[in-house]
């Protein structure tokens, strides 16, 4: 099993090695591609600091029903990896396995299909948003990364934010709900910031292990709406984007 070959210190110098590299491929696929397209159509400062607001509620979006649905599947490539954070706690494999993204290729294919569907709306619609949209993916995915590794390295948190390790940790104790890291817009939104903390300490006392087989659940019809609201804007944006291509 690779888990017994590394040790704790060469499992911190991967984990750390890991997480600088994705933070440089969300700056490399998200913010310098905002920076050269905002040579081009020249956002103002408003445009800048809506955009970075609008691109950091989408990640905030994604993060919840990736997380949800996606990475709590355990026959999927994606659960698989997923199921190694949650399972590796407290293990010496456990920073191996503490970002967001499990590799910097992979974080670049996310970063390309939200990018173009960004790209995509902003140009349908008319708007500059674009670049800073494409900053605001970048700076969620760093924070997102950064803060996870600090929840579960014991590390500083700055103040004010001790109560987000808590909140991640509950989701460990019981993985069916919290899927937010460090700020939960969307558990709050559709409601999965649930069982009280005290239930889930109380569980893990009760049962000293990962409930690794936690169904993701049936979908809220608000959440089936906002999906397919979400899949067809792609459908339409992409098709049309690369059937039209840009105009002047
Ligand atoms: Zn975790
Ligand atoms: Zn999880």
């Amino acid at each position: 099993m690779i888990a017994d070959a590394r040790s704790r210190a060469e499992s911190l110098s991967l984990g750390r090695r890991l997480k600088r590299n994705n933070a440089l491929t969300a700056l490399a696929c998200g913010a310098l591609p905002g920076l050269l397209l905002s040579r081009l159509i020249h956002p103002s400062l408003f445009a800048w600091i809506i955009g970075i607001a609008i691109g950091m509620l989408w990640a905030n979006a994604f993060e919840y029903f990736y997380h949800r649905f996606l990475l709590h599947r355990p026959r999927s490539s994606f659960g698989r990896e997923h199921l190694l954070h949650h399972s590796m706690l407290g293990q010496p494999e456990e920073p191996v396995h503490t970002t967001f993204g499990s590799s910097p290729l992979y974080l670049a294919i996310l970063f390309a299909t939200n990018g173009v569907v960004a790209l995509a709306i902003c140009w349908l619609l008319h708007i500059r948003l674009a670049p800073g949209i494409l900053a605001g993916f970048s700076l969620y995915l760093i924070l997102v990364e950064e803060i996870l590794w600090r929840i579960h390295m014991g590390e500083w948190l700055p103040i004010g934010m001790n109560w987000v390790r808590r909140y991640h940790m509950a989701h460990h104790d019981i993985a069916s709900g919290r899927f937010n890291v460090f700020f939960p817009l969307f558990d709050y939104l559709f409601g999965n910031i649930r069982p009280e903390i005290e239930q889930t300490e109380a569980h893990i006392l009760a049962q000293a292990a990962v409930d690794s087989n936690s169904s993701p659940g049936m979908l809220s019809s608000l959440e089936a709406a906002l999906l397919w609201a979400w899949m067809a804007i792609i459908t339409v944006g992409v098709r049309y984007f690369w059937q039209s291509g840009p105009k002047g």
